[in-house]
């Protein structure tokens, strides 16, 4: 780049942590996070049943960060001009990359998180029984971690909707279903436990069944992380669901300098860490492109991903998998996911040892 430029990013999840490794020695980067680590998702629920894996999956923003600072707050408000964090700070920007995904809630220190691992390992150990909410993607893979790990708990899982990682299709979800039934996991659909002030050891469904457990994990759905955008520049530019409507380039509707991407973005798919990482890809090309030309003509564009796409992994060695031309179960999937969970290719996108 001719003139080094100021690029705030805005949320150290997938996407984030990539785009500001990406201008790390390059640019002048402000990472603002709430978190003093990034965490990779996809090895959230193995935690649960082996916290030692959080030492790799849970990075510090220092780790792979060298130059670039970091603002550990949230942030609050925008302007054309600069970014206002709770902490105080205004952040000016020539570029600017929101990445706030889904809102989080967990601790602010790496240490911190890996101690709540460890309570939710003794939570699993202690219970001879398991209730898990909510039967999309996390609360599977938490089922298929603890029927592996821990084969003697009886684990209950309850999902409001008629078929379990409904973001997949039926296939995969009839798959899932036999391969927690066959490891005896009581598997409720089409019924749901309310949440407000939720319980044990008994659980009421809303249908009336009752479920005895000695411990329960909720496992529903986040909400996308725009609320601090409500009051701000950009609030006319979020869609009903609260996502930014961003153009082919991945800019924010009608903004120059003020991309989106990962699951805060309107790109019509399904949300996915793989795609944030793609989006990553491309918002890192176009502010390289628009640093050098600021008339953009070329601009990298984002395709959407057009049909489903994903694996679930099925504790440490199965997984199930939606493919483009087949849906398969067992240890196939298993390979491409379980074993490592993406961690060590993860870090690898970092430049950090995997
Ligand atoms: C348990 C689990 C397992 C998953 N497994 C898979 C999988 O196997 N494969 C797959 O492709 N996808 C998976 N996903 C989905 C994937 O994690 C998300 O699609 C991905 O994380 C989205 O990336 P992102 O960068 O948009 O947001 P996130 O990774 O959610 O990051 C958002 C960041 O923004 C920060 N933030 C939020 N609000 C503010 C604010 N106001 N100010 C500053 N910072 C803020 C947060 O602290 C966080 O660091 C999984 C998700 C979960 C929860």
């Amino acid at each position: 780049m001719a003139e080094r430029k100021r690029i705030v990013v805005v949320g150290g999840g997938v996407a984030g942590s990539i785009i500001a490794k990406s201008f790390d020695s390059e640019a002048d980067v402000t990472l603002i996070d709430p978190k003093d680590y990034f965490e990779i998702p996809y090895a959230a629920l193995r935690c649960t049943v082996e916290p030692k894996f959080a030492e790799r999956s849970i990075v510090k923003h220092t780790e792979y960060l060298k130059k670039a600072k970091l603002v550990q707050s949230s942030a609050q408000s925008v302007s054309d001009s600069e970014v206002v964090a709770v902490s105080g700070d205004r952040i000016p920007y020539d570029f600017l990359v929101v990445c706030t995904g889904s809102t989080y809630k967990g601790p602010a220190t790496k240490a911190e998180r890996i101690k709540e691992f460890e309570a939710d390992y003794e939570k699993v150990k202690a219970a001879e029984s398991i209730l898990i909410i909510g039967g999309g993607p996390v609360g599977v893979e938490l089922a298929g971690e603890i029927v592996v790990d821990f084969p003697t708990k009886k684990v209950t899982l309850i999902q409001s909707g008629d078929r379990l990682i409904d973001f997949l299709g039926p296939k995969a979800s009839e798959k899932t279903l036999k391969w927690l039934q066959s490891r005896n996991v009581e598997v409720i659909l089409n019924d749901r436990i309310e949440l407000d002030g939720l319980a044990g050891p008994i659980y009421t469904t809303s249908k009336g069944q009752t479920i005895k457990a000695d411990a329960h994990f909720v496992c529903v759905g986040k909400r996308v992380g725009s609320s601090w955008l409500r009051d701000s520049e950009l609030s006319s530019l979020l869609d009903d669901q609260g996502r930014l409507k961003v153009d082919a380039n991945l800019r924010v509707e009608g903004k120059k300098n003020v991309f989106a991407c990962g699951d805060i973005a309107n790109t019509v798919e399904i949300k996915q860490g793989f795609l944030a990482g793609k989006q990553a890809a491309v918002v890192t090309e176009n502010i390289k492109k628009l640093s050098k030309d600021p008339k953009g003509s070329k601009l990298a564009v984002y395709t959407p991903l057009k049909a489903p796409f994903g694996i679930v992994s099925l504790g440490r060695s199965a997984g199930v998998a939606q493919l483009p031309f087949a849906t398969i179960i067992g240890w196939l999937p298993g390979t491409l996911k379980s074993k490592d969970l993406f961690v060590g290719k993860s870090r690898k996108g970092l430049g950090l040892a995997s």
